[in-house]
């Protein structure tokens, strides 16, 4: 393998030739690079896309600075290549490499992949290519590294199976250090690889899919997950922290622009919201807050360790953080006269209070951003966002008239049970929303909506549905551009072929690898991207596997079908989610969970985790005192309720 100076130096020969050579330098402030051979353990943390997205994620960061916090431990970066430098690497035989001390990836012990999205999974298979490390988990060596991946995506790692060795399932920021430790003591007994797998598989929300073997029915549905080996657990029980880690502050400060230039601090984990929908909001959960003082000293912080001058206070639904206008206001007081801007994301419509627009306006006050998801209160019922039209409508004006000239609106088209009159609804909602925006501003007002199309999610109530067909999407989008196309009324859209991927990868199985690996070997990456997607590979894949995509996107499950990702368990029930889809054809809704506990499944699951930190940071119940348990301790029927 290539030393890292000789990567360095052919590196230097290609930087002047490719798009944004910032990309693939490093060196920026903030980065660590420790001593190679002072430490018993390195770790690459690969986002499989470019720098620019990935310098973006939470995820990625806090895992680099809790690992570099070990002194025995170094971790460092790498990124995918975009499409021209890949070409240029690969002309020079220039190996996926670490922007910190340009190892190449073969060189490290852990390679860990993080998968927010599915979207990333040829990218995956990409990376470990000109990495030069075997595609298949089964032909890796102990002279391998072990290549692990976690995320959102990760709770149904079947599609993936093939590739990685291990999945950490929920939460990392415990879980890596216990993968650390288990793989510095396979190192010092140099045992071969299976051993290593074992262990890994000891760990609570550690998912080594080499012990178990997926059957089939007769018509193709998935039947049940063999143990190949009685010590893997089954069902795999997600991990959570019963308290947030202290928020980190230390970013590093990119060189070039990424696509959120600011500090972000998570004032929030999970949501209580439960939108029917909403993958992120399903496997999240419990709802656990960060107290406000922390929060206040961690913006301090950040801000003198890196000059950005805005924050993002980050959380599935920021609105429901339940100090968030003092938060805001206290963050603003604080730091008056530093030109900072707030952002929060993901605001509920109706906890947006007159108070929070006032504390959140900034200098630029540029856009403010709302999700209705659905422009009828049928379909709002149906996806449980129970907001009405004139709640939203009273928002809007409110928004308009302290000033922020453009709204955007997020919508998605394709939820079960949408008709043509939903989708013309979310036309005529648009415009009276910006015929609210004249009144106010008069020409200055703007809307933008974005209109994506739903995906089915496993573990959540919507896992049963089929997904819209590209036909009908079509037919959709073609409605929303006709209607909108009208001044001051922006529509954006995703291509019908970039959802139906989505669709195949989310809810596939074990034989879904094929189709991957088959896409990728016909070019497949790049897939999040319009520019990068390329449909007939994967189009091709399908045919040359035998499988059928429609069955994956287009099938209605069977109420009592088992599905491929259950021996992954969130620790929400089954029935709960069964239950709230059939609510759901009832056009029935289920409350903010705060107010009342539906018996999801979590707090019997993690009663240990939970007394841990009684009182008000968890918004589940407190339960009663009994010795304390850990995570680890679960036992089956506690995991499941
Ligand atoms: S245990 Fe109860 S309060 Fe907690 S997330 Fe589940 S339904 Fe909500």
């Amino acid at each position: 393998m290539l030393a890292p100076s000789e990567i360095l130096s052919r590196l230097e020969r290609l930087l002047p030739t490719v798009q944004k050579p910032g990309r693939y330098t490093g060196g920026e402030l903030n980065q660590v690079v420790k001593d190679w051979d002072s430490v018993k353990t390195r770790v690459a943390l690969v986002f499989p896309d470019i720098y620019d997205l990935g310098m973006s994620n939470l995820g990625l960061a806090i895992l680099y600075d809790l690992l570099n916090q070990c002194p025995e431990v170094l971790a460092e970066r790498a990124f995918s290549p975009w499409v021209d430098m890949e070409t240029a690497m690969r002309s020079i035989g220039l190996p996926l490499f670490s922007l910190e001390s340009k190892h190449p990836l073969i060189d490290f012990d852990i390679v860990g992949f993080s998968l927010p999205y599915e979207t990333l999974y040829t990218n995956t298979l990409n990376a470990l290519d000109l990495a030069g490390i075997p595609l298949f988990s089964s032909d890796r060596t102990a002279k391998d590294p072990l290549v692990i991946a976690g995320g959102h995506a990760a709770f149904n790692p079947e599609p993936m199976h093939a590739f990685i060795d291990a999945f950490v399932i929920g939460e990392g920021e415990e879980v890596i250090h216990e993968i650390v430790s288990v793989h510095q003591a396979w190192r010092e007994q140099k045992v071969n690889r299976e051993d290593l797998l074992h262990s890994l598989a000891g760990i609570q929300g550690v998912y080594v899919p080499a012990f178990y073997r997926a059957h089939y029915n007769s018509d193709g549905t998935f039947s049940r997950m063999e143990r190949l080996w009685e010590g893997a657990a089954n069902p795999v029980i997600k991990r959570i922290v019963a308290q947030l880690p202290p928020p980190l502050t230390r970013f590093i400060v990119p060189y070039i622009d990424t696509v959120h230039n600011r500090i972000p601090i998570e004032i929030m984990r999970g949501c209580t919201r439960g939108c029917r929908f909403c993958h992120a909001g399903m496997i999240t959960r419990p709802v656990r807050e960060r107290p406000m003082d922390e929060i206040v000293n961690a913006v301090e912080q950040a801000i003198a360790q890196t000059g950005f001058e805005e924050i993002g206070l980050l959380s599935l639904s920021s609105s429901d953080y339940t100090q968030v206008v003092d938060l805001v206001q206290t963050v603003n007081q604080r730091f008056v006269g530093r030109h900072l801007s707030i952002s929060l994301p993901s605001l509920r419509i109706e906890t947006v209070s007159v108070d929070l627009m006032d504390a959140v306006m900034d200098e630029r006050r540029s856009g403010f951003t709302l999700a209705p998801e659905a422009a009828t209160e049928r379909m709002r019922r149906i996806i449980n966002k129970p907001v009405s039209t004139e709640q939203l409508m009273e928002t809007a004006r409110a928004i308009f008239s302290r000033g922020w000239p453009t709204l955007k609106l997020y919508f998605m088209i394709g939820h079960p049970s949408e008709t043509m009159e939903d989708v013309q609804a979310v036309a005529d909602l648009c415009k009276a929303v910006l015929a609210e925006g004249r009144k106010v501003l008069g020409g200055r007002a703007t809307v933008h909506a974005g209109v994506s199309t739903f995906v089915p999610k496993p573990h959540t109530p919507f896992q049963w549905v089929p997904s819209e067909t590209i036909e009908n999407i079509r037919a959709k989008q073609g409605l929303l551009k006709r209607q909108m196309h009208t001044p001051g009324l922006k529509l954006t859209w995703t291509p019908p072929e970039e959802t139906l991927l989505e669709a195949w990868l989310s809810r596939g199985d074990r034989r879904m690898a094929q189709v991957i690996f088959a896409a990728w070997q016909r070019g497949a990456r790049f897939d999040a991207w319009k520019d990068g997607f390329n449909y007939q590979a994967w189009m091709d894949a399908f045919t040359e596997t035998g499988l059928d995509p429609a069955f994956y996107t287009h099938r209605q499950r069977l109420p009592f079908e088992t599905f491929p990702w259950e021996h992954i368990s969130t620790t929400l029930r089954k029935k709960f989610l069964f239950d709230d889809y059939l609510r759901s054809q009832r056009e029935e809704t289920l409350d903010d969970c705060r107010q009342g506990c539906f018996a999801c499944g979590i707090l019997p699951a993690f009663a240990g985790v939970r007394r841990q930190h009684p009182g008000d940071i968890w918004k589940c119940p407190d339960v009663s005192p009994r010795p304390q348990m850990k995570a680890q301790d679960l036992t089956k029927s506690e995991a499941l309720g």
